[in-house]
């Protein structure tokens, strides 16, 4: 009950994002951050805006929080896509390489399928694990609106 009233989000203040090599060494990329912890409280029904002071730079951020059920909602949408995407990577694959494997009576050319297929193994593949993550990070909070710099805060969710 109360987890659903409530939510854990941490506010990140990026202090640094340093990308190193790439040429001849591994390209590394070193991000360093404070952060600090809120409590936030989800609306009964609907959406609401609320501003979180950053620990670091007391920039005020705006951020909206949806309800325990809209946000369900949301996760429930990405775990489908996700599954969806996965069907179709599995499927797709397996027709490509079902066609490409052919050998084909000469004169005759690849089914129009068959690039069809082969762009949604690529789709299907980005796909999948993305809409995973996105319903497993989906915690109904989103940043709207931080002062300059923006890109230097982000909110992530926390889990206990
Ligand atoms: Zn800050």
């Amino acid at each position: 009950m109360n987890a659903q009233r409530t939510v854990k989000v941490a506010v990140r203040h990026i202090l640094s994002d340093v990308v190193k090599g790439g040429v001849v060494t591994p390209r590394t990329r070193t991000v360093t951050w404070a952060s600090g912890q809120f409590q936030l409280k989800r609306p009964a029904e609907g959406r609401h805006s609320v501003e979180l002071e950053c620990p670091v730079c007391t920039a005020s951020i705006l951020a909206e929080v949806s309800d325990h059920t809209r946000t369900r909602r949301v996760r429930n949408i990405w775990a489908v896509v996700s599954a969806i995407s996965l069907v179709v990577f599995v499927a797709a694959l397996g027709y490509a390489f079902q066609e490409g494997g052919k050998t084909l009576p000469e004169g005759q050319s690849l089914p129009v399928l068959f690039p069809v297929s082969v762009v949604a193994v690529f789709v299907g593949f980005a796909m999948a694990p993305t809409a995973w993550l996105r319903s497993r990070n989906h915690v109904g909070v989103t940043m709207l609106d931080a002062p300059r710099p923006r890109r230097g805060h982000r909110i992530v969710p926390v889990r206990d």
